[in-house]
């Protein structure tokens, strides 16, 4: 793993961009810069740092799925789903996902993101109420500032005061948006009394799934499903492809007429370009793995509980498991020790997280084995060890 601009040049004094400069400065003097990391074939990693949940990323018959879908469809969708960008391959993926999560139809976006921001941007608008909260992924938090509607932004968990704002509004219509598992430490939301909180008061509720497929519900059909409320009233599920399916893409779930409004009206489905036939062939692949077999939810939710014992981190509710290190320094330095010692970890500060709760963050995959949990949670520690912090 190395990073292919290390140190970026600055540009001259008196350009219009040299304010980048300073920017570039402050952030690397705080230690907060950001690098992708660059993965390469020849690394022999072990990754905990991927949404690959299920480890289906790299399963033959997921590869042979995208391969046969790029045979069949060629390799770019070729046009928006409205004109040219839908294949039947589209249609029978969204009935397959919609008949799994118990849902009467589904719409695919070609990423997770805008499958959010064009699901809320749909439903709410100018003159309306939405009622978010503090741990929302941000393609919730930019769908909601796109759509100019009002927002009232509550604490994390804060069910009561979801209910209060959706009493007091003014606004006819209301939408509760959140996410089910959040992305940041995989704890669950309260949804059942956020359902509650919204029917109530005639509101409908979107709830991300992106971090619940594959890993909470029974067979991995999430968490709306593991409470009952697959295909309930007023209720809008979003989830993506990308993570647990080991693909790539977002799908909305809900009621024909939602289906058809985000047809009409969701401007990240309408202006951009079908999601790529390979993306639906692998994600179609890998919901056909799953459901059959169900016990693949269950292998990857063993394998977070022992890792993160092994390590000392809190039981994990999904598949995130975070390591609390405190400061960002020991954090990243912890991070680059693992990732020299072949464990590629992911490592959260601010502003992603609050000053002082940077940590590791890991997610294991059903795909591992327990000898290789062992060893890694043996590197976490060392690495952790080596950098001062246990
Ligand atoms: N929702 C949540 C909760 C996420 O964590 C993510 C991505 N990490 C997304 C949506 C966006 O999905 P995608 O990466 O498919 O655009």
């Amino acid at each position: 793993m190395t990073t292919l601009h290390p140190i970026s040049a600055p540009v001259g004094t008196d350009d219009a961009l040299a304010w980048l400069n300073d920017e570039a400065v402050a952030l690397r003097e705080l230690g907060l810069h950001r690098d992708p990391v660059v993965r390469r074939p020849e690394a022999t990693t072990v990754n905990l740092a991927s949404n690959d949940y299920l480890g289906l990323s790299t399963h033959s018959a997921v590869m042979t799925g995208a391969q046969a879908a790029v045979e069949a469809w060629g390799t770019g969708s070729t046009g928006s789903r409205l004109v040219t960008g839908t294949t039947v391959a589209h249609i029978d993926l969204e009935d397959d996902l919609a008949d799994f999560l118990g849902f009467p139809a589904a719409l695919a976006f070609s990423s997770g993101y805008l499958a959010n921001v064009g699901a809320i941007t749909a439903l709410a608008g100018r003159g309306d109420l939405i009622v978010s909260d503090t741990g929302t992924h941000a393609s919730l938090i930019d769908g909601c500032r796109l759509s100019r509607a009002r927002v009232v932004v509550v604490e994390r968990g804060d069910h009561a005061a979801v209910r209060n704002a959706l009493r007091e509004r003014t606004e006819e219509r209301a939408l509760v948006v959140t996410d089910s598992v959040y992305s940041i430490d995989g704890e669950p939301a309260p949804i059942a009394e956020l359902y509650a909180a919204a029917r109530d008061h005639r509101a409908a509720l979107l709830v991300d799934e992106a971090h619940a497929l594959g890993v909470r519900g029974p067979g991995g059909r999430g968490l709306v499903a593991e409470l009952g409320l697959s295909g309930a009233p007023d209720l809008v599920v979003t989830t993506v492809l990308s993570k647990s399916l080991g693909a790539q893409g977002g799908v909305v779930l809900g009621p024909p007429v939602l289906r058809s409004h985000l047809i009409d009206r969701a401007r990240t489905f309408i202006f951009d370009t079908g999601l790529n036939p390979a993306a639906v062939g692998a994600a179609h692949a890998a919901l056909g793995l799953l459901r059959a077999d169900p016990s693949l939810p269950q292998r990857l939710r063993d394998n977070a509980h022992r890792l993160a014992a092994a390590v000392g981190a809190p039981a994990p509710a999904a598949a995130v498991i975070s390591k609390i290190v405190g400061e960002p320094q020991p954090a990243v330095a912890a991070a680059a020790d693992c990732r020299e010692h072949g464990v590629f970890v992911g490592c959260f500060r601010p502003p992603s997280v609050p000053a002082g709760t940077s940590r590791l963050r890991l997610t294991v995959r059903a795909d591992l084995d327990i000898a290789t949990v062992d060893h890694v949670a043996d590197i976490i520690n060392a690495s952790l060890r080596r950098v001062g912090v246990r």
